[in-house]
Formats: structure tokens, sequence, C-alpha cells
């Protein structure tokens, strides 16, 4: 009994190690991982700080050009260490041409310039509302079914001018088709039809991932509301700057660009 009593003493004051932290996602260029570890640790990436759920949840993103090695180190509340290293494979990106679009879509004009400015600081203010909560517990599902029409990380030249780096996932899909909350979140943001973005929708899946949904024709959701996985947040379109109807889905951490399509 006495023996018995010293192992459980022994269990129970073992120190924490890196088997108390669970990784799961793809170690990529673009990649999401979900963590889980003991609540209340101190978390960093390549030394940058790492916010924690009170459940013990946290998540780390490897942006398009990521390099080829990342390094998590973990401080436990009773005082120990855990560190781990990463290989982050690296990803080939696609050129993509798009001829027809209007030419102001393009080349905007100086006013239109003031409003893409405006437009782009009123997104940036609604990517930085936090949410604590690890609403992507719910798991992803692809918000709408339809043709892949553009990929992630791809470098784009529009009627023949380089453009930027597409981040997200172009899926095509007819005018009308119901577009669904990739994950349970909160909605942090709508537009009834930005320059480039059309009618869009950001949702907060918590401890800074987000989702955009832009191109939409109808939206039905509004800041603040609780989705949940799968609810319907509006209607397939193509507005703003876009060829024809599809849905334009990014996929964010932070400050790091992520490929939605690694989600599954
Ligand atoms: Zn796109």
């Amino acid at each position: 009994m006495r023996l018995f009593v010293a192992f459980l003493f022994m269990l129970i004051s073992l120190p924490a190690n890196a088997s108390d932290i669970s990784l799961k996602g793809d170690f990529i260029q673009g990649g999401l991982i979900i963590g889980k570890t003991r609540p209340g640790a101190l978390i960093a990436l390549d030394g940058g700080k790492v916010e924690q759920s009170d459940d013990g949840y946290f998540l780390l993103g490897f942006n398009r050009d990521a390099k080829p090695e990342a390094q998590l180190t973990v401080r436990f509340q009773d005082g120990t260490d855990a560190r781990r290293q990463f290989k982050i494979k690296k990803r080939n990106y696609d050129i993509q041409r798009i001829d027809g679009l209007p030419k102001r879509k393009v080349m905007p004009s100086p006013e239109d310039l003031k409003r893409i400015k405006s437009e782009r600081a009123q997104i940036a203010k609604a990517k930085r509302l936090r949410v604590r909560s690890a609403y992507f517990r719910s798991g992803f599902i692809r918000p709408v079914k339809g043709r892949i029409s553009g990929v992630y990380g791809s470098r784009r030249i529009l009627n023949g001018q380089p453009g930027r780096l597409h981040y997200g996932l172009d899926i095509a899909a007819p005018s009308g088709t119901p577009v669904k909350a990739a994950a349970a979140g909160k909605i942090a943001f709508t537009h009834p039809g930005m320059f480039f973005n059309g009618k869009t929708v950001i949702i907060n899946h918590g401890l800074g991932l987000t989702s955009t949904y832009i191109h939409m024709s109808d939206i039905s959701v509004k800041v603040g509301d609780i989705v949940v996985k799968g609810q319907i947040i509006g209607k397939i379109g193509k507005t703003g700057r876009a060829t024809g109807p599809h849905l334009h889905w990014s996929l964010r951490l932070n400050n790091q660009e992520l490929d939605p399509a690694l989600l599954f």
C-alpha cells in the first residue's frame, strides 16, 4: 500500500514534458496547426508570443514563404519547459493570368485609391478584434461546393499587369448559391460593397484566426452575430473585382495569410 501511494505521488509530481503538447495540422508553408497543452502555459513560436485559450488551445501558422525550420517553446505553470523543432515543407506556387477585368479595377483612379485605402483600414481594424474562445474547435467545412478557379499563393497577372499575390481559394458556383460559415465564430466585419472585395464577411474563429468571404451577392449576418459551422452567411455573387460568380475564401492567423485548402 505504501509503495502504491509512493507510486501515485510520483505520477502526480512528474514534471510536464513535451508529450503534454498535442499538435494537429500540416507543417508546410500556408499551413495551420491546432495545438493543445496545459492551460496557463507561456507559448512562443520562434520567440513570438502565442495566445492560448482558457481551455489550453493555441494556434500556429506558417505563411507563404515561411522559413524551413521553426521552434516552439512552452513554459508550463510548474516552471518546467518543453521545446519542439519543426521542419516546414516548401511549396511551389502558380502564376495565373486573368484578362478581361474592367480597366478601373486594375488601374484605380486617385479617388478609387482613397476609397481602397479607407476600406483596407476598416478591415485591419476588424482583424484586431480579440476573441479568446477557441470557436475553431468546431472543425472546418468548405463554405461552398464548386470548381476551384484560383489557388493560394499564386502570382497574378491582371490584364497583362503584374498584380498582388493571391491569398485564398476561389470556388466558382452559380450566383445565389448559399455560402456557409467554414467554422463556428463571431462575425467581425461585414461590408455592402468594397472596391475590390464587393460584399464581404469576416468571421473571427478565436485566437487571431479569421476567415474572409468576398464577392458575394447577399449577406445574411451582422457584426457581433455568433455563427455555427455550416450556417448560411450569404450568397455567391461577382461583386467587386471578379470576372464571374465565385467565392474568394481566405484564412488568416494574425498577420499570416494561410491556405484554407490545407484544412482538409
Ligand atoms: Zn480570389
